[in-house]
């Protein structure tokens, strides 16, 4: 299933778009009909998307509605599906007119509607009736050490912007999967009381040096880099967990080879001037690592135990420069056509995240 995508217009809005603001006067609604596009507010940002006229009723995919209000978190109800956040709970179901926002049910004028595999709700539902519920201002950033474990998670969501990462037979790219899953693992640790901070939230090319100066500035306890893997051999699927040490094999090297890329293209700040002014990683640090990788992989290999790669190490640069515990996950691989598209599916994508959140959890404990 390769439904669930970001609204990709994200953060540009073409010219002659019109403000989902607009649509509050009744009057307007006839000329909106004939506009291709709006805007979507809501606490996480805003989303531009499409309109499209089914059954004379407006409708926009959903994913901007997960977008605008951050809802990554996913879980399959009976009817339809629950989409949350920290601060928000949106029950749906297609074919229903029936919504419930944050417990509370709500009639639209028209269906929820499943078009060629992917989820529609009526413009009414995103403009007006989420937006009546759910301020639309991002919450009040966390101060740190407040969260209720006080502890602070940074998670770094591989590649971005120009740098797709590994790209899957099927076309899915690395950078949508793992800022997907790494969303999802930010809510799942925020339920649990943890801070978390993210290295990128968007789809825009993040250098290497500059996730590890977050990481260090923010102070994290803790340092998760999530990717998708690639290999010649069609067949290699399965998670694998890294922590850093000399590789444990030449795969293991060549992959950090591959992910260290996008540091060795930054002229400013390079590995080579890194690797020269680091001092080597205290021992406690690298033991901690271990220690974390192997809780994350225990329970990422319980996903598809006949194809546990299990925790191995290698030299990621994001891994020697971060001053944290620190390891970074290889959620499969996109080169395996069913792994490719197990790693596209909305309900994997949260299984994968379950497994990293409940990993670092217990890591604490
Ligand atoms: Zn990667």
């Amino acid at each position: 299933m390769r439904t669930y995508r970001r609204a990709d217009a994200g953060r540009r809005r073409p010219a002659g778009l019109i403000r989902a603001g607009s649509l509050l006067l009744p009057g307007l609604l006839l000329f909106v009909s004939a506009v291709s596009g709006s805007v979507i507010r809501g606490p996480s940002g805003a989303a531009v998307t499409r309109v499209r006229r089914h059954q004379g009723e407006l409708y926009i995919p959903f994913s901007a509605v997960v977008e605008a209000y951050g809802l990554y978190r996913y879980e399959i109800a009976d009817p339809g599906y629950v989409f949350s956040s920290r601060f928000c709970r949106l029950a749906l179901a297609p074919s229903s007119r029936e919504v419930e926002i944050n417990g509370e049910r709500v009639l639209l004028d028209a269906p929820v509607e499943k078009i060629d595999g992917q989820l529609f709700v009526p413009l009414y539902l995103a403009i007006r009736a989420m937006a009546e519920r759910i301020s639309p201002e991002p919450p009040p950033p966390p101060i740190p050490g407040t969260g209720i474990s006080g502890r602070l998670v940074v998670v770094d969501p591989g590649h971005g912007g120009r740098d797709t990462g590994a790209i899957g037979a099927g076309g899915t790219e690395e950078k949508e999967v793992v800022l997907s899953i790494a969303r999802r693992v930010r809510s799942l640790l925020e339920i649990r009381g943890y801070e978390v901070v993210m290295t990128r939230d968007r789809d825009e090319y993040i250098p290497l040096p500059v996730r590890v100066m977050t990481a260090n500035q923010a102070g994290g306890d803790l340092f998760v880099s999530i990717h998708s893997n690639a290999a010649e051999n069609l067949g290699a699927r399965g998670p694998e967990t890294f922590y850093y040490s000399s590789a444990s094999d030449r795969f293991a090297a060549e992959l950090a080879r591959l992910e260290n890329l996008a540091a060795a293209a930054d002229d400013l700040s390079g590995p080579g001037e890194w690797s020269r002014a680091a001092s080597p990683l205290p021992s406690g640090r690298i033991g901690e690592s271990r220690r974390l990788a192997g809780e994350v992989q225990k329970r990422l290999a319980g996903l598809s135990p006949e194809n546990d790669r299990g925790v191995r190490t290698a030299e990621f640069f994001v891994l020697r420069h971060t001053q944290m515990p620190a390891i970074l996950v290889e959620a499969g691989f996109l080169t395996n056509r069913i792994e490719e598209d197990l790693l596209a599916d909305l309900e994997y994508q949260e299984r994968i995240a379950e497994a990293i959140a409940a990993g670092i959890d217990i890591y604490f404990q």
